[in-house]
């Protein structure tokens, strides 16, 4: 099978071609490496001893993109480009609606017009807004608090009208809750541009001794220790959810557009997180507790029966394990892919 894979480049896009690779998946990736470098897929061809197609170009650049399907044929589409800092997107949302919601229009339109109608989908758990209920099912009411949250909201509903506009359409979107971790090889990691906004890269930091402390945002939520909980998932995890919805895209008699919960069900708070941390890395993770910040939910996680249903997936790898990988590549990559 020949994919094509927007935003390869990047944190979750480079661990799913490592593993698609190794699964004699043909690949071309087309980024245009605003948040990423290149260096991540030369080293996913050292790991796995194979060729990736790269393009660098931009999903608002048609012609460009046009031009990749002119060139190839393509059985499916896994589509992770977009731009995701949430505290960004609230200060730039016509940037991030243009970059998310008319880069993914441009990308659907020229599918259509090729007829390449099977499409992966980066959605997120941020789709849920403030759950009202634990755990979040697919069929969760849908909300959002931020920009970012709403471009991935409005593309769901632009993918869903697409399936039920045409039958032929073969849609999975696929809600991450919190990816982390590394590859076991320590060679590819997450490389987040200046001051990190996600929690495990920026204890990594601190780690590291890059930063000086933790902020942890709060310790006044209602739940076991007061901190924020989250569904914490190995990115390795989250890649193979990737290679079990084209899996199951080649099922005929799969059709629609299909959500599916990508986490492991279990809620893991700030504290616990740094007590592993601290653990798999042997640091101490100074830190200091301040106000809350907005837009923050105290707590989300998946409910992963669907997943495991539809998919035949379901997460392994434990928070031992993901504080590990974080840490090796961390560690022997302090400055990521410019170390
Ligand atoms: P990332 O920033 O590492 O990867 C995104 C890639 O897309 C980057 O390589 C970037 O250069 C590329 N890109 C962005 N805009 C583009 C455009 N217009 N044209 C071409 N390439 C473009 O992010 P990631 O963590 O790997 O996330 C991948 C996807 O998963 C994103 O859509 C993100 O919103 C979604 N997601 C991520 C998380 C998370 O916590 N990492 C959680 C939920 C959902
Ligand atoms: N968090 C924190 N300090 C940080 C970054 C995050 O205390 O520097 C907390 C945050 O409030 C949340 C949890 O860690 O409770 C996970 O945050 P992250 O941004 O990684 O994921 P998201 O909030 O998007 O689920």
């Amino acid at each position: 099978m020949n994919i094509l894979v927007t935003g390869g480049a990047g944190y979750i896009g480079s661990h799913t071609c490592l593993e698609m690779l190794n699964e004699n998946y043909k690949l071309v990736v087309y980024d245009n490496l605003s948040n990423s470098s290149l260096d991540a897929l030369k080293r996913v061809e050292k790991l796995t001893g194979k060729e990736v197609k790269f393009i660098e170009g931009d999903l608002l650049n048609v012609e460009k993109l046009e031009q990749v399907f002119q060139n190839e044929r393509f059985d499916a589409v896994i589509h992770f480009a977009g731009l995701k800092a949430v505290g960004e997107s609230v200060e730039k949302p016509l940037e991030y609606y243009d970059n998310n919601v008319v880069g993914t229009l441009n990308l659907l339109k020229i599918m259509q017009k090729y007829n390449v109608k099977k499409i992966v989908f980066s959605s997120s758990a941020t789709v849920y807004g403030v759950p009202e209920k634990l755990p979040l099912t697919e069929e969760s009411p849908r909300s959002t608090t931020n920009p970012y949250g709403t471009s991935k909201l409005v593309i769901e509903y632009i993918l869903e009208d697409l399936a039920k506009s045409d039958p032929e359409w073969k849609i999975i979107s696929l809600r991450y809750f919190n990816p982390v971790g590394a590859h076991k090889s320590g060679e590819i990691g997450e490389d987040p541009n200046g001051i990190p906004n996600n929690l495990l890269p920026f204890i990594s930091q601190v780690a590291v001794g890059l930063r000086d402390k933790l902020n942890i945002f709060g310790d006044d939520y209602s739940t076991k220790d007061g901190t924020g909980i989250r569904d914490y998932i190995h990115v390795v995890d989250l890649a193979k959810g990737h290679l079990a919805a084209l899996k199951c895209m080649t099922d005929a008699t799969e059709k629609g557009f299909i959500p599916i919960n990508l986490g492991t069900g279990n809620g893991y708070s700030i504290l616990e997180m740094i007590k592993a941390f601290e653990k798999a890395s042997g640091k101490t993770i100074p830190y200091e507790v301040v106000k809350r910040r907005e837009g923050d939910v105290a707590e989300c996680f998946a409910d992963t029966t669907y997943a495991y249903k539809k998919l035949g997936w379901k997460a392994k790898k434990s928070i031992e394990e993901m504080c590990a990988d974080a840490w090796k590549w961390q560690s022997t990559n302090p400055d990521g892919y410019r170390s």
